[in-house]
């Protein structure tokens, strides 16, 4: 369809065809009344291929211009390559927005597009969430009305989007939200928004496990440091003043270090390893070792220990598991009052295995259940830290059975007792 077509040629056509009717004008004698009829008859061609312009371009339905001859065929196949470029630009344009809004929606972050005056231009589906807005419904709102929290609407107004924003989502408080805001063309902004909940949350963690390892070695160190100041001056400490300093400081420095080596457990059980079933465990060998160090530690309250065993051994951590059921004993040994009964079973229930620690101490009110195998956590600091706890054993405890595919469970009534057990999956159970 398409054609050259000059100047040139378009003369050559209007000369082709005035060219016979002036011959014949000239040789009848009526040049001037032939030439009329030949520009009227050329003004009536003309007329007509416009109309048929205006009838495509506003009626038709087709695409395909009609045919025309000379000037009027050129101008038709004109506008059709026009038409044909622009549609084939609008097409690639859409697969081009449709590219950038698919990937939009795959980001994992929330994105708004605003202009200056706050105007929302459009949004993802993340961003809708967050922020509850309703597409298509709100194009066009001002984004401070959609999104009403007073520091956001100074963010927006104070223009200065060199720092990042963080409020509650409007949709669920508990999430918070981190905004930034980057202007990318003359008019136009684009806020990006990402759920920084768990980041702060570790934050938080962090922040209260320094304090609280700092809070515990400060305390041990103060009273060390108290009896050091005491003994410098040691002619004049009476014997038995300087015995009692030297058993404090022994007492002290011991708990220190337990506290240390709790950590540094802690800590290596923070390396997952998926070796499960390093070693064979024999659990009821274990079992006797504890119940021996148990019987040490509650002569003083004539407490009774009595153990359940089943000959069962299973894969597993050894040391892991030592600690995880040595905490249990302890515990149960340190909180239980003088003369009561401590029951520990290993027995098998359902295809599993059970360890289970029971005694009749004071209980623990259900408030404080869910955060017992939290770090440092004690039901009550005052007393519990004088029993010389620091508050790690459980979540010890809790880490060391993550390993094993198990969990910590707790039945417990104040002032009926407490009962300390987990499962160990059937998998694990050695076949004997
Ligand atoms: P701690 O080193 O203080 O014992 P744990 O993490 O082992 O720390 O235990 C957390 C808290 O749970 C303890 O401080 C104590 O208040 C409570 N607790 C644990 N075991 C028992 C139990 N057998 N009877 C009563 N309270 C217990």
């Amino acid at each position: 369809m398409d054609r050259d077509y000059s100047n040139l040629l378009a003369l050559r056509g209007l000369v082709l065809y005035l060219l016979p009717f002036i011959i014949v004008g000239w040789l009848i004698g009526y040049l001037w009344p032939v030439l009329t009829i030949a520009l009227t008859g050329l003004i009536v061609w003309h007329y007509y291929y416009q109309q048929r312009l205006t009838r495509w371009l506003w009626k038709s339905r087709n695409l395909l211009p009609p045919t025309a001859p000379g000037s009027w065929g050129y101008i038709y196949d004109g506008i059709y390559r026009n038409q044909r470029r622009s549609q084939s630009r609008r097409r690639s344009l859409a697969k081009l927005l449709r590219r950038f809004r698919e990937a939009s929606e795959a980001l994992p972050d929330a994105a708004i597009v605003f202009r200056s005056d706050g105007s929302l231009l459009w949004s993802n589906k993340l961003a809708q969430f967050y922020f509850g807005l309703r597409w298509p419904e709100d194009a066009g709102m001002r984004l401070s009305n959609l999104i009403r929290y007073p520091e956001f609407f100074a963010y927006l107004n104070n223009g200065d989007f060199s720092e990042a924003l963080t409020i509650p989502s409007p949709m669920r408080e508990s999430l918070d939200i981190e905004i930034r805001v980057m202007p990318y063309s003359d008019d136009q902004f684009l806020l990006v928004a990402r759920d920084v909940t768990q980041g702060k949350q570790l934050d938080t963690m962090r922040r209260d496990f320094v304090a609280n390892v700092s809070h515990e070695l400060k305390t041990p160190l103060t009273v060390l440091q108290g009896y050091l100041e005491m003994l410098t001056d040691v002619e004049n400490v009476p014997p038995a003043m300087a015995q009692r300093a030297v058993d404090q400081m022994q007492q002290q420095s011991d708990r220190m270090k337990n506290l240390v080596d709790q950590l540094l457990q802690l800590s290596r059980m923070e390396t997952p390893s998926h070796d499960v079933f390093e070693q064979v465990v024999d659990v009821p060998a274990l079992i006797e070792e504890l119940r021996l160090e148990g019987e040490k530690l509650a002569t003083d309250k004539q407490l009774t220990l009595t153990v359940d065993v089943e000959p069962i051994k299973v894969y597993g951590k050894g040391d892991q598991l030592r600690s995880a059921m040595q905490n249990l004993i302890t515990n149960a040994v340190r909180y239980t009052n003088a003369g009561g009964q401590i029951r520990i079973t290993w027995r098998e229930v359902n295809n599993e295995v059970e360890f289970s620690v029971e005694d009749d101490g004071p209980g623990i009110d259900s408030d404080h259940l869910p955060r017992l195998t939290e770090r440092f956590y004690r039901v009550d600091p005052d007393r519990n830290s004088d029993s010389g706890g620091t508050g790690l054993g459980l979540s010890i405890v809790k880490q060391a059975l993550q390993h094993h595919n198990s969990h910590l469970e707790v039945n417990s009534k104040p002032g009926l007792g407490s009962r300390f057990w987990f499962r160990m999956p059937a998998g694990l159970v050695v076949d004997s």
